[in-house]
């Protein structure tokens, strides 16, 4: 498997920008979206705790996110992510280390860019633009 170095920002596709605080009908994009293909092996940007393995979606089981906290407490998020197996919450990570799977989110999406969502998170649940 290739691993996620791709720092590559989702520009403009039919349905927004993966820009942080693009639109999102009255909303804002409060992550960052990086290009990427399924399949490709996703790695924490941080190190820390794995505090989530959750679901981006009601609808569906299908797409997942992991969550890791750093030492300073805040939370940072990638979207259609598959955890790996094995990958348990409480489980400390080092920066890099590979945590999931990239999802096909253009199988939910049809013409989107291919990519995965990063957020980051205070405790209070505001957001913090990833760097
Ligand atoms: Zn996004």
């Amino acid at each position: 498997m290739k691993a996620l170095v791709s720092l590559e920002v989702r520009t403009t596709d039919k349905h927004g920008s993966g820009h942080w605080g693009a639109p999102r009908g009255d909303r804002q994009h409060m992550g960052v979206d990086y290009v990427c293909k399924p399949g490709w092996l996703a790695v924490t940007p941080v190190g820390g705790v794995v505090t989530r393995l959750g679901w981006c979606y009601r609808d569906t089981q299908e797409y997942r996110y992991v969550e890791v906290t750093d030492v300073g407490g805040l939370r940072h998020r990638l979207f259609y992510v598959k955890p790996l197996a094995g990958l348990s919450i409480g489980q400390r990570v080092d920066i890099h280390d590979p945590v999931g799977v990239v999802q096909d989110i253009a199988a939910r999406y049809p013409e989107i860019t291919p990519h995965i969502h990063y957020e980051i998170k205070r405790q209070d649940g505001t957001y913090v633009k990833p760097a």
